[in-house]
């Protein structure tokens, strides 16, 4: 069957897509318009962490949709105050303020810091990032981030995000001048191809930065909710840092985003933040549901259950076919293929019959997973011996 292409050309292109599309989608599942089924090992970007179609989250929107959409984001809303006391509850955190991407959450993340610094730092503005470090697409997200060639891609540039190295705490210490304000970081660069900060980076960019009295802003929008086998990455360092940014897994699928900042912190005043569809109750009522379920007893347990499985699978498959290992924290993996061929496993694992397999590779040596949270056993055993034959059949 062919699906009604005549509209595509009313879309802006802006990447490659195959020529396909998705009607259906259960848990680790989605379906074409032929009925063919593909294994999915994308969620939508690390998006979907409790699969397609959730029946806990289908239900949380059903049910809000049919009681209040939209009040207004100048009223409360009950679903947003529960949502902010879940998170607070569950973090070193104070105060939230919803958005609807990750990208928001940043540019929110980077107001507030800067407003932080003028009320307690004489002004000072900049935020040391990362190389190859992402936090997003709006122009001031697209500045802090440290992907090759986006600093002249819409130049100029949002001024004040100097880059130092991962894992380096002198090329951060090298940065910092009286008007450094915060340092931000991914506890994993997931873009990047899956490259997590070691916990003594953490530690020593707590103790930094505790010490000079600049902020620490972590962006959890990839690694947040479950994504690394606790609920936030930062707590695998045992810091408490001062601001963190969430969305992807927050909305398992839907637009929602938090910037959660602690009590001294949170300095915004009346007129410096806001959003007309921000802490909508439909999106905050999906991520109740979401929060509900990952933060049950054993989902966390279970999520690292999987997650040592898929790593010592990567490791087999890389000692069969010489590869380089893999790497990664929880469910946000990747397997270092020893050669660019990623794209062509990518393409063979899609086009594979009768059902296929979705994977992504950032980089043209690399492939990253990232499951759904609650991915079964089963599941990774049968992608596991799925790229196993689509490897020997793209090297053949
Ligand atoms: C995806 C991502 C973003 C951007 O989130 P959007 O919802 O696409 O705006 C920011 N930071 C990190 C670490 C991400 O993975």
């Amino acid at each position: 069957m062919e699906f009604d292409q005549s509209g595509v050309k009313a879309l802006m292109e802006i990447t490659s897509r195959p020529d396909l599309v998705f009607v259906h989608g259960q848990g680790s599942w989605l379906e074409d318009h032929n009925g063919k089924r593909y294994l999915d090992f994308l969620q939508g970007w690390a998006v979907n962490c409790l699969g397609h179609c959730p029946p806990s989250v289908v239900a949380a929107l059903t049910k809000q949709a049919s009681t209040l959409i939209n009040p207004s984001p100048a009223f409360y809303n009950q679903p947003s105050i529960d949502l902010a006391k879940r998170i607070t509850g569950a973090s070193c955190f104070d105060r939230v303020f919803f958005a609807n991407s990750g990208a928001e959450a940043n540019e929110g993340a980077i107001k507030l810091a800067r407003k932080w610094g003028k009320l307690h730092r004489n002004g000072a503005y900049k935020i040391i990032t990362f190389n190859h470090g992402f936090h997003g697409r709006t122009l001031a997200t697209m500045s802090a981030s440290g992907k090759p060639g986006w600093d002249t891609m819409f130049a100029p540039q949002v001024d004040g995000f100097p880059k130092a190295e991962l894992n380096d705490i002198e090329s951060v210490r090298k940065l910092i001048d009286d008007k450094t304000v915060a340092v931000m970081l991914e506890p994993v660069q997931g873009e990047a191809g899956v490259i997590p900060a070691t916990v003594e980076f953490m530690q020593a960019l707590r103790a930094l930065t505790q010490e000079l009295g600049l902020l620490m802003i972590v962006d959890e929008v990839q690694t947040g909710i479950g994504r690394t086998g606790k609920l936030f990455a930062y707590q695998h360092a045992g810091i408490e840092p001062d601001i963190m940014t969430l969305a992807k897994g927050i909305g398992s699928g839907v637009p929602l985003a938090a910037l959660c900042a602690r009590e001294a912190v949170a300095c915004f005043e009346y007129g410096d933040q806001g959003g007309t569809y921000n802490g909508n109750p439909l999106m905050a009522a999906a991520g109740i549901a979401v929060f509900d379920e990952v933060s049950a007893p054993d989902f966390m347990a279970a999520v690292n259950a999987r997650a040592q499985q898929l790593s010592e699978g990567l490791l087999a498959l890389s000692a069969k076919w010489g590869m380089d290992g893999e790497r990664g924290t929880g469910l946000l993996r990747a397997l270092k293929l020893g050669k660019p061929d990623g794209a062509a496993i990518v393409a063979a694992a899609r086009d594979r019959g009768p059902e296929g397999l979705l994977l992504n590779a950032p980089r043209p040596e690399l492939l990253r997973f990232m499951p759904a949270l609650n991915v079964t056993a089963e599941e990774i055993d049968l992608m596991l011996r799925w790229l196993d034959e689509i490897v020997g059949q793209v090297r053949a």
